[in-house]
This record gives structure tokens, C-alpha cells and sequence, in this order.
């Protein structure tokens, strides 16, 4: 756990790792010289945590336009290692490491190993993806530098998966949600339930709904499935976890200041809104992060958990902030009305956000959900109903609710189109 004990102390020490790596970043790259100089900040004006608002936004743009070795910050000897995001959307991200950077990470990321309260004997089944990605060489530090035992399985591959846990005795498993599903249904199919010994599994990099947790839960008979958050630009998996509480996501303040803003104004939101993260690294050496605009949209959990951690905690995932919808002056993300429906019991899980602007001049909102397939459709009315009062009571919003049968809304394999704006600005 970190070495810091209470709030005021962890203040401190991040004060300390924000001036050392505008300093260092202002010292150490051309790039972010030349953007501090741009935003009239020297390294001596930052003298408390709120001069963090003074410096420039850094954006995956940027790490594109640097390609190959983007905000280099050390003279190239220094750097042991580099990762890659796998490049879905233009150029890959590339970052680069010191033998410190990666000792840090491997520190911290034990540290999600702890929370997790696994111990020495355990035995981590890391099926996740090994090479240029951080995924896979992630998991497996963490879990050396912790002293549990490595079982680095990669993904996929089921019948080996299985067979690892029956001989091997894993305990913990690491992997996505969905591949979480495939093994519990896996396990259940062969019915070898009894024959492992699996209580734990952690989940990285993916949305997972509660329905698809609960059924993972039954079908293993688990004790606990934690979210494993993580990006590439900060340092990869393993910046955060939730404890066995499950009250949200601690994130390793230590190593990182958090803040949640609106992606429209660049303001803080208060408290417990949402808002996209952004990052800022306090010890970083070969690709420090300075407000780095990550896109994903979270909320800070206020109060303190039960566990007495002084590490914060951040929500989920809850989107990405190119999805946010501007309606009525109040800020809506798609997750919000996932969320929402997530929850509601005779509907399905496919659905439409429909916006138009009326002769009147003012907008409104459809929202068109599937019935279940096996749903009842004299309870419409009574759905919909309860749709709209939710949404007003979490959303703030009044919204049109429209059920229509099971199948009639269009299905994609990749992600679905799911907000309609048919408003002209
Ligand atoms: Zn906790």
C-alpha cells in the first residue's frame, strides 16, 4: 500500500511529483517546452496543486504527431523498453520506458495484487495478450514483484485454459469480462466446477454489464471479480483496483493526479459527476503525461470506503467522451441511459437515442428499447413509464420511451449506432 498514510501527506507528495515532472518535461523535451512556453508557464509557477489548471492539455494527437517516440523526455540511453497501443484509429501510440518507469509500474501494480487480498500462495492464470501491447508483460511483473505464481496462459485458447486450472489449482484468473463469460460457460460445459479451485478473477480493458457479472459469479461460484483499469499512455494495466468492498475503483493517486472535466468547458466538475478523465504523472521519466486528455468519461466516488484506504476511488468506465450529447444545456453520455436500462427489468438490451428540434424550437428526446424476447407486451405502458421516471430522476431530462418487439432494432458486430441527432444546429 502506499507509502503515504493520510490525505494531507498524499497532497504533498503529489505537489512534489507535479513540480518535479513539469520541470522535468520542460527540461527534458522540445515538445513540451515549446507547449509550456506556449501557455506562458514556467516549471517555478507551479506552487500548489491548483496551478495544475495553468498548464496546457496534452492529447493522444499529440503522441500521434510525435510518432515514433513521442514526448520523449530522457536521452534515449536511458530508455530500457517501449509499448505500443494496438492502433485501432490512426497511428499506433508508442511510449517509452526507464528501467525506473518500469520498476514503478511493477510496484504499483502489485499493489493491485494486495488490494485484491491475494497472498503469496496464490496462483495467477494471466490470460491475457502478451507482446508490443502492455496487457500481458503487466500483469505478469506485478504478479512477480507481489510473489504470487505466474501462469502466463495468454488468451484464448479454452482447452488449455481449462486444464491449467484443474492441474495447476489457479486460484485467480486474469482476463476480459467477455472471456470471463466464455470460461465460466466453459467450466459449467464440462462440468469440472468441482475440480477447480478458482475465487478470483480480474477483469481489464472492457465495459462488462452487471447481468454478464452475475452470471460469471453463479456459473464458477467465485468470491469476487474486480475491475482492472489501465492505458497504454499511463503506463499500461494496473492504475488502479477496486478492493474487496467493491465501492469503485481506487486509483494510485500516488502516481497520478485525477481530474474529472467537463469535455466541453475544460472545467472541474463537482464531485461525483461525470466527466472524461484527465491524467497527470508525478514520476514518469521517459514519457511523462502533463493533463493528458484520456477521453474516458468517469466519476469521482465521494466519502471514504469502508476498507480505510486513503487511495480515492473513480467509477467505471461509463463511455468515452466523443459520445457526449448536449441537450436541453445538460450534458448526456449514452452510459447514462445504458445504465439506466440496465437495471430495468422486461426490456432488452438493444436500444436507440433518438434528438429532434420540433417547429416550436425545442428539442426532444426518444428513447425506442427492445421488449425481452420473451417479454409480455401488455406491460409496455408500464415500462415505459418507469423508464421515464428514472431517466428524469437520474438524468434530469424528460424523454419519450417507445417499446418495440424483440429484434426490431438493427444489430451490428461491431458497436451499434445508438444516438440519432436529427437537430440542425
Ligand atoms: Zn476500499
Amino acid at each position: 500500500m502506499p507509502a503515504v498514510k493520510t490525505e494531507k501527506d498524499l497532497k504533498a507528495l503529489q505537489l512534489e511529483g507535479l513540480k518535479w515532472t513539469v520541470n522535468h518535461a520542460y527540461r527534458g523535451s522540445s515538445f513540451y517546452r515549446k507547449k509550456l512556453e506556449g501557455s506562458g508557464v514556467k516549471p517555478d509557477d507551479i506552487r500548489s496543486l491548483e496551478d495544475i489548471k495553468r498548464l496546457p492539455f496534452t492529447t493522444s494527437k499529440d503522441l500521434q504527431e510525435g510518432y515514433p517516440f513521442p514526448l520523449l523526455s530522457v536521452p534515449f540511453e536511458k530508455v530500457v523498453r517501449i509499448h505500443a497501443s494496438s492502433g485501432t484509429t490512426g497511428k499506433r501510440k508508442v511510449l517509452l520506458y526507464t528501467q525506473k518507469d518500469i520498476d514503478d509500474w511493477a510496484h504499483f501494480f502489485a499493489r493491485c495484487y494486495e488490494m485484491a487480498e491475494l497472498t503469496r500462495e496464490d496462483r495467477v492464470q494471466i490470460a491475457v495478450g502478451y507482446g508490443v501491447w502492455t496487457a500481458g508483460v503487466g500483469f505478469q511483473l506485478g504478479c512477480e514483484r507481489f510473489g504470487a505464481m505466474a501462469i502466463p496462459a495468454g488468451p484464448g485458447n479454452l482447452d488449455m485454459q481449462c486444464q491449467f486450472l484443474v492441474d495447476f489449482q489457479t486460484t485467480a484468473m486474469c482476463c476480459t469480462a467477455s472471456m470471463g463469460l466464455l470460461m465460466a460457460e466453459e467450466v459449467h460445459k464440462r462440468g469440472i466446477k468441482d475440480r477447480i479451485n478458482l475465487k478470483k478473477m480480474i477483469f481489464g480493458s472492457e465495459r462488462s454489464s452487471d447481468a454478464m457479472r452475475s452470471r460469471i459469479r453463479d456459473l464458477l461460484g467465485i468470491e469476487h471479480l474486480f475491475d482492472i483499469p489501465g492505458m497504454t499512455e499511463l503506463y499500461g494495466p494496473g492504475t488502479g483496483l477496486d478492493c474487496v468492498y467493491h465501492t469503485g475503483i481506487h486509483y494510485w493517486a500516488d502516481y497520478y493526479i485525477l481530474e474529472i472535466l467537463d469535455p466541453e468547458t475544460m472545467e472541474r466538475v463537482p464531485e461525483g459527476e461525470i466527466g472524461e478523465m484527465v491524467v497527470t504523472t508525478l514520476c514518469k521519466e521517459a514519457t511523462p503525461l502533463i493533463r493528458y486528455r484520456t477521453r474516458d468519461l468517469t466519476r469521482l466516488i465521494p466519502g471514504k470506503c469502508p476498507c480505510g484506504s486513503v487511495l480515492p476511488r473513480h467509477d467505471r468506465l461509463l463511455g468515452r467522451s466523443d459520445d457526449m450529447i448536449i441537450f436541453r444545456a445538460v450534458n448526456i453520455y449514452p452510459g447514462q441511459v445504458d445504465h439506466i436500462l440496465s437495471g430495468i427489468p422486461g426490456i432488452g438490451s438493444e436500444y436507440q437515442i433518438i434528438l429532434d428540434r420540433n417547429n416550436d424550437g425545442k428539442d426532444y428526446m426518444t428513447i425506442k428499447v427492445e421488449r425481452d424476447q420473451s417479454g409480455d407486451g401488455a406491460l409496455d405502458t408500464h415500462i415505459s413509464k418507469k423508464i421515464g421516471e428514472e431517466v428524469k430522476k437520474q438524468i434530469l431530462v424528460s424523454a419519450a420511451v417507445e417499446i418495440v418487439d424483440y429484434g426490431a432494432l438493427p444489430r451490428s458486430e461491431r458497436k451499434s449506432k445508438r444516438v440519432f441527432d436529427n437537430r440542425e444546429f
